[in-house]
């Protein structure tokens, strides 16, 4: 350690998700840990890019994204959500959405703000908080179906309560906000001054015929919110690292200004690729089925294991309960099946900030049926 460096997350580790794809990697297993497809991105937008790249659309594209690109989202987001979305005012185009989550915090934090987050949270949201100065007010899940429990909610609100983050479809648990858990925010923010983020990384990946509850559909939701999307989940291609963030112009403009000295603009080609491949609708409305087909898939495998299904509705994750196997906590579990079992999952506690163990690990099932099936083959010798 550098004498003259002071930390400034002194107690971050390394992300769970590299650690485990790490693992994953030196034991040879089969990874449902790390969210990302192993099977391939539609080869028309490759093919798009590629078309891009050779046309010579190879220089920065305007910082708050390609005009085009954020015409076509606007298009999108009427058809989907009836609601009208400024393409020059309020939408930025982000290298993915974590920075579109991080550059909304630091936008609007000021030191000794608070926010209330719900745990299990995604693991970037707490570091990106504390870095700004602001305090995490940390709210549990109900357990097993991981609701929240809006009382608690109310009780929490302080004068210092900047912002509330939700995230629907929820990572890790898959579960999904309702109309009522709406009716109760809108309740909640009412004549306050509360911003919401809003992590819509999953806004397709939802199952069953359920409604994505996006802050899009509720203008008073919306006036203040961040509403953050990532194009790596719709079209199959995380590494890509674009994605966008939504908000009302007068929030937006500050957004800009953190936006335009980190990022300044996204990789060119990629954004005049996605403008033309929006326009098939079928494309994005597609995946959601999809995931459900791959989530009855892996649900319907795993029948044949001790592991006991909690429900997903969204999102390409689905939490098993292992307490038929084992009481080990979590991590040492998802550790020792990699190491003797070959198969890579992630402890739910790795998204808690205090020790907590239900028992239950994160598998992802954005993946070949056959990669499926040789973990669940694993899994039976349990
Ligand atoms: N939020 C959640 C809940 C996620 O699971 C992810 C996936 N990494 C992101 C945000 C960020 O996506 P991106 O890869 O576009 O940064
Ligand atoms: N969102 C992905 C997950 O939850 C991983 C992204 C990452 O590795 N940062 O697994």
């Amino acid at each position: 350690m550098n004498p003259f460096i002071q930390s400034k997350l002194p107690t971050i580790g390394t992300t769970i998700f590299t650690v485990m794809t790490s693992l994953a990697a030196e034991y040879r297993s089969v990874n449902l840990g790390q969210g990302f497809p192993d099977f391939e991105m539609s080869e028309q937008l490759v093919e798009l890019v590629n078309t891009a790249m050779k046309k010579g659309n190879n220089q920065y594209v305007h910082m708050n994204g390609l005009q085009l690109l954020r015409e076509r989202i606007s298009e999108k987001i009427h058809t989907l959500y009836n609601t009208s979305i400024d393409p020059d005012k309020e939408i930025t185009i982000t290298p993915g959405g974590t920075y579109a989550i991080y550059t909304a915090l630091t936008t609007v934090l000021q030191p000794g703000d608070e926010v209330i987050v719900f745990e299990p949270a995604y693991d970037s949201y707490i570091p990106n908080i504390v870095i700004n100065g602001a305090i995490p007010v940390l709210i549990p899940l109900i357990h097993p179906e991981y609701k929240i429990d809006w009382q608690l909610v109310r009780n929490k609100i302080s004068p210092k309560t900047k912002m509330i983050m939700l995230n629907t479809p929820h990572n890790p648990t898959g579960s999904i906000l309702s109309k009522e858990d709406i009716e109760q925010l809108r309740s909640i923010v009412n004549d306050t001054n509360i911003f919401i983020l809003s992590d819509e990384v999953y806004e397709h990946l939802i199952f069953d015929g359920k409604q994505h509850e996006s802050m899009l559909r509720y203008p008073d939701l919306l006036e203040r919110s961040f509403i953050c999307f990532s194009f790596g989940k719709t079209y199959h291609c995380t590494g890509w690292k674009l994605g966008y963030c939504i908000a009302p112009a007068s929030l937006m403009k500050e957004f800009r200004k953190v936006h335009q000295f980190n990022c300044f603009s996204c990789n060119s080609p990629a954004q005049f690729a996605l403008a033309e491949f929006l326009q098939q609708k079928e494309a994005y409305l597609q995946v959601g089925k999809l995931l459900q087909q791959k989530r009855d898939h892996f649900q319907g495998l795993m029948q044949q294991t001790k592991f006991k299904a909690l429900p997903s509705y969204g999102s390409y994750f689905q939490l098993y309960d292992y307490s038929n196997i084992s009481n080990e906590k979590e991590n040492d579990f998802a550790v020792r099946l990699t190491k003797e079992y070959g198969v890579t999952v992630i402890p739910v506690s790795a998204f808690y900030q205090t020790e907590t163990n239900n028992n239950v690990v994160r598998f992802c099932f954005a993946k070949k049926n056959t990669t499926l099936e040789e973990a669940v083959n694993k899994l039976i010798t349990i």
